[in-house]
Parts: C-alpha cells; structure tokens; sequence
C-alpha cells in the first residue's frame, strides 16, 4: 500500500489526517513524521463549588467580580479570599464595558478551540477594577484592535456554564483609533 500523502504544513497534514485517517508530515526538522488520529473522549463532572453564583451570574447576563471585605481591593475574578490581605471577598457585579489593557492572536489552541483559530484574547480592565479579566474579543479585525479599544460583553445564549459565555466585541463600531 502506498504511504499517506505527504505536506509541508501541519494545517493541511490535520485536513487530510480528518479525512483519511493518516498523512506525513514533512517536518522543516528533515524528518518524515507520520501522523494519525486518534480519538480522545473524556467527561468529567466538575463542581464549581464557590465559583458558582460567578457562572449562573454569566447565565444572566451579569460578570461578577469579587471585593475584598477589608481592604476592598477589587477582583474581575472569582476569588473567594484577597490575595492582599487574606479576608473573605463579597460578590459584585462588574461594569459590562472595559477596556483591552493588552491582547492576543492565538494561532493554535486547546481541542475544542483549534477550529476557531486564529482568534483573539483580550486582558480587559473595567473602571474602578484592580485586576484584569482574559476574555475572547470578537468582532473586530487585527489591524483595528488598539490598547484602550473600548469593548462590551456580551453572552452566549443558552448559556454553556463555561468562561466562554462571555466574550466582548467592540463598543463602538467604526470609530478608529485616536
Ligand atoms: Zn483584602
């Protein structure tokens, strides 16, 4: 039997590894790697416990960030105890606009996001907010996204109960950067 086909790039070793099962790979190390698929399932049931009220808050269209009771430091997180000062935190909703502090092309990712790549990840910081939260921005193009681009949430209906019901897009659409 003849080898699987050969490529030159990985993206299209995994087309054609999806449709037939095989491809090689060949590797700019000088080598010829042979890939197959192999087929990996797991379920695991996993408890929020004290991270809950933060997914059904994102189920309800509100991002809850965590204050610390004694010093107040703000949270855009779940954390159940302040880092600064080891005091209990309390819930609070955050602002459902930020801005990107910082941000990302991601060209690879984990299983269930390889097929949206190349996507990218913002560091969003909300007014009045000591830390940062790391959320999809969507909706806009590389060349137009810019550090202090204002964004909004929005939130995936069903919800799935997972960090990605909230992703943010631009808020305002077509304004360019100052
Ligand atoms: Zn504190």
């Amino acid at each position: 039997m003849a080898d699987p086909k050969k490529f030159a790039r990985f993206r299209d070793v995994m087309k054609e590894v999806n449709r037939k099962g095989a491809a090689i790979y060949k590797n700019p190390a000088g080598t010829q790697d042979l890939v197959i698929m192999s087929p990996y399932n797991i379920k695991y049931i996993h408890s929020y416990a004290q991270d809950s009220p933060f997914f059904l808050g994102l189920a309800k269209g509100d991002i809850l960030g965590s204050e610390c009771k004694n010093c107040h430091y703000r949270y855009a997180t779940p954390r159940s105890h302040c880092m600064e000062c080891g005091h209990e935190t309390k819930w609070f909703r955050l602002p459902r606009e930020g801005k990107v502090h910082s941000w990302t092309t991601c060209y690879f990712g984990g299983e269930e996001f390889l097929k949206e790549t190349p996507f990218n990840l913002a560091l969003v910081e909300f007014e009045g907010v000591d830390t940062l939260l790391l959320s999809r921005l969507k909706g806009a193009k590389e060349k137009d996204i810019f550090i202090g681009m204002k964004v909004r949430a929005q939130f995936r209906r069903p919800p799935r109960y997972l960090i990605s019901d909230v992703s943010f897009v631009p808020a305002e659409r077509g304004r360019s950067r100052k």
